[in-house]
């Protein structure tokens, strides 16, 4: 299993629009950032988590080209508004996409998106094709691999996390519950947003992100959903042993299954 990492930034992207922070206008590759989302890919099979604002820039620079299903976080805009890309996917390959997320997720993308969820009665050019499929706390059996959807705070919303195997990703996160806590020992890698540097109210900063990275203890860490306030390479160098800042692009070999 490897996963790729399409987007690390946050809701704005890294820059900003009309920011002129040093940041934002670093020349260096690894301080631009899309909008959070990866690609799990165990042999030929393809799951997407979240279909970020970016999808179909992060998929043209991956050369990504299948897509087997798409498990939902929450439904902001970040972390769904790339739905409409999906339609490529399924005219050239020939299928449609399964998209799993809670009932209030879906519930949610059937209102944003009106238009892809009303059985093909759209007019005008194509839609997306989906079928949606509703996730609780049980253990989903996807490309071979175990995925487990576990509850994590966001602000004062409770959304989706994900752990696939050994590997955990968390993004969109301000509170882990202690089932899920419980749920998230014996890590291989944890995947973790890391804001910025400072308190936010529904998502971890930096302190808080190595915080949990002490009392989980994965193997290693990767620290994404990131603002503008992080220099890659200033940050990165503070971080402790075998935690590291994501970035745009970065894969990572998981192992352990196929
Ligand atoms: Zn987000
Ligand atoms: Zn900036
Ligand atoms: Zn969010």
């Amino acid at each position: 299993m490897n996963i790729l990492f399409l987007g690390t930034g946050t809701s704005t992207g890294v820059p900003s629009l009309c920011c002129t922070c040093p940041v934002c206008q670093s020349d260096h590759w690894k301080n631009k950032r899309l909008r959070s989302s990866i690609l799990i890919r165990n042999g030929e099979y393809h799951l997407l988590i979240d279909t970020s604002s970016d999808l179909r820039q992060q998929c043209l620079a991956n050369k990504i080209a299948r897509l087997d299903a798409v498990l939902y976080t929450h439904h902001h805009a970040d972390h769904v508004n790339g739905i409409d890309e999906l339609r490529c996917f399924n005219y050239f390959n020939k299928t449609r996409t399964p998209l799993y997320a809670s009932a209030e997720t879906l519930a949610q993308l059937k209102s944003s998106f009106q238009y892809i969820f009303s059985n093909g009665k759209a007019e005008g050019g194509g839609v997306s094709q989906v079928d949606p499929i509703e996730i609780n706390g049980e253990a989903l059996e996807l490309g071979g691999l175990t995925i487990l959807p576990l509850d994590v705070e966001h602000g004062r919303m409770m959304i989706k996390s994900f752990r696939v195997q050994n590997v955990a990703y968390l993004t969109d996160c301000s509170g882990i519950p202690d089932k899920t806590r419980e749920a998230l020992q014996g890590l291989d890698v944890l995947i973790i947003n890391a804001l910025g540097f400072n308190a936010h109210p529904t998502h971890f900063c930096l302190s808080q992100s190595l915080e949990v990275i002490e009392q989980l203890k994965p193997k290693r860490s990767y620290l994404t959903h990131i603002n503008h306030q992080f220099d890659h390479e200033t940050v990165n160098a503070t971080l402790p042993e075998n935690v590291e800042l994501a970035y745009d692009g970065m894969e990572i070999n998981c192992g352990n299954s196929i």
